[in-house]
């Protein structure tokens, strides 16, 4: 795979650490679990979008555009990262955030990712949950450039075939890691939302015959319509790299079962995870993705889901900022009072 026949802002902290989870893998008295520490890819924070964002931003740039747009839930990672790479690259940003919880939390709306957006200069608008949020950008923006913008829409998620270009590139990037540390990968395992990160990692795995198998941890839509999805934007994103059918069907495997309430809503199991990361290896998972995301490999490998002497890869999608839109779900006590005499 060539990626350097598509333009790039190589901004991403790459390659990001893949390293063992030895307190963790112990704990849980399975296989040997590994982490990919895409949440440490820079850019406010870093995160999975950061390898989405040099591919598409570099369009914008190319483009000439003097805004991006994009949209995304009210605590969206991706938002966040958009504002700050149009920011380093000197164009307005302009925000749509879909009300997708109803949650009344002065935290949730406005600390967090909100709070980062706003200070990389962006602005923002609000809309109700459950509308078709990239028509409802792409209305905004004829209204931008009707004031004469040149705009460069991002859809959600930046997930998009030159968004997915970035996770067909770290695909190739985890495999070259493996091979120099002689791991073997029996599955990776990550959150998966708006598709572009596992349409991305199914395309590069394939194309490179790497023979590991994928599973996306679905945050969000039911299985079929999940697997769907993925499999039309790896569809799109073989043809883009002149790979074209590299995936089928079978490829593509999401496990919705750990979703709960709905996006964006946390289970106990998500907290549990959250702390049992935090407390065992040091590292800061989210509330909406990859603490579901590690809900589900940890219920996986409690059921049996893997073998003892396997090599399960998590790849760890960022999304920590959003923890400070979440304390609420947390209840810790306050520091105690000074005891010492
Ligand atoms: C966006 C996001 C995901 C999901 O990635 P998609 O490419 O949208 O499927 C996972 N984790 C975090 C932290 C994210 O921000």
């Amino acid at each position: 795979m060539h990626f350097s026949r598509f333009p790039r802002l190589h901004w991403a902290h790459l390659p990001t650490a893949l390293e063992p989870m030895d307190r963790l893998s112990e704990t849980l008295g399975g296989p040997r679990i590994w982490i990919k520490r895409d949440d440490c890819t820079g850019m406010s924070t870093g995160g999975n979008k950061t390898r989405k964002l040099e591919f598409l931003m570099a369009e914008a740039k190319a483009e000439g555009a003097d805004m991006v747009m994009t949209q995304g839930a009210t605590q969206s990672n991706h938002a966040r990262q958009t504002a700050a790479f149009a920011a380093r690259l000197g164009v307005k940003c302009h925000i749509l955030l879909e009300d997708r919880t109803g949650s009344n939390d002065p935290n949730y709306n406005y600390n967090g990712n909100v709070f980062l957006d706003f200070l990389h200069g962006a602005s923002a608008e609000k809309r109700p949950g459950g509308q078709d949020m990239n028509a409802e950008m792409e209305a905004v923006a004829e209204q931008f450039r009707a004031k004469g913008l040149k705009v460069y829409t991002i859809p959600g998620g930046g997930s998009n075939p030159t968004g997915a270009l970035g996770y067909a590139n770290a695909a190739m990037e985890l495999v070259q890691q493996a091979n120099a540390m002689d791991l073997k990968i029996d599955r990776l395992v990550h959150a998966t939302g708006s598709a572009g990160t596992q349409a991305g990692l199914v395309v590069g795995l394939k194309a490179i015959n790497a023979n590991i198998p994928l599973l996306g941890i679905g945050v969000r839509a039911p299985k079929e319509k999940q697997e769907e999805n993925v499999f039309k934007l790896a569809e799109a994103t073989a043809e883009k790299l002149g790979c074209p059918s590299v995936v089928s069907r079978e490829d593509i495997e999401a496990n919705t079962d750990y979703v709960g309430d709905g996006y964006g809503i946390p289970t106990p199991a998500c907290l549990e995870a959250i702390e049992l990361f935090a407390q065992l290896e040091g590292l800061l998972l989210d509330p909406v993705y990859s603490g579901k995301g590690a809900a589900g490999l940890i219920d996986l490998v409690k059921s049996g889901a893997f073998s003892g002497d396997e090599n399960i890869v998590f790849l760890h999608t960022g999304g920590a900022a959003a923890l400070f839109g979440y304390t609420d779900a947390f209840s810790y006590d306050k520091p105690v009072e000074q005891t010492a005499e």
